[in-house]
């Protein structure tokens, strides 16, 4: 992985303890069970924390990993689960559209899609509100192992062609935590964003 050294540092459940920004922070977003926590995992060496721990009360916090000096990787809720009542919908849709439409040291966000369930509801919601900002978005299809490589590569063509119409600033890759496919390309964009 790139980052080697990815260290815990603050997790957040309400808008006014967000911490305060001192860097360049890349937000990681996904439907729960598209394979965010794998993603990152590949990306970004374990430290001293494991970025698959699931603790159910935890799926409403964005949680704050510190990569190096002044840069953060930003893990944002998982969401689409069925089951999640009105109150904690509410909760979700609050947090995270005021975090990615107001914060100014967030760069740019990764958005994960399971390729064989990309673009769902909630995935375009979280796409609506991050356009207005006017700032870059990268997806990745991940479990492109799940699919034969002419039609990961036929989803891919179809993703790209839809974004390139509804919103301007995003870029696609296909992606796999078990191949560890794409994870260069990947890890070069996230370079290239803390360093711009
Ligand atoms: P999250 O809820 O978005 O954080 O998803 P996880 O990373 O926990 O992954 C959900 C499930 O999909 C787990 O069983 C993973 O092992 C599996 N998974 C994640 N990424 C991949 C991938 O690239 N290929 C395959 N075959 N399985 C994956």
């Amino acid at each position: 992985p790139l980052f080697r050294h990815a260290e815990f540092y603050t997790t957040v459940n309400h808008i006014k303890d967000l911490p305060q920004a001192t860097g360049v922070e890349i937000a990681f977003a996904g439907r729960s069970n598209a394979g965010k926590s794998s993603a990152i995992n590949t990306l970004v060496g374990r430290g001293r924390f494991a970025f698959t721990s699931k603790t159910p009360g935890r799926t409403q916090h964005i949680n704050f990993f510190q990569l190096g000096e002044e840069r953060f990787m930003v893990d944002l809720p998982g969401y689409g689960y069925a089951q999640v009542p009105l109150a904690i919908r509410q909760h979700w849709v609050h947090l995270l559209s005021t975090y990615l439409q107001t914060r100014q040291a967030l760069y740019g966000m990764i958005l994960i899609m399971d390729i064989r369930h990309p673009l769902t509801k909630l995935d375009l919601q979280m796409l609506e509100w991050f356009a207005q900002t006017g700032k870059l978005v990268h997806v990745l299809l991940t479990k492109a192992d799940k699919l034969s490589r002419s039609k990961a590569l036929a989803v891919l063509d179809e993703i790209r062609q839809f974004l390139s119409t509804s919103y301007s600033g995003c870029t696609v890759q296909i992606f796999s935590s078990l191949t560890s496919e794409g994870a260069e390309e990947a890890s070069r964009l996230l370079q290239d964003w803390f360093d711009e």
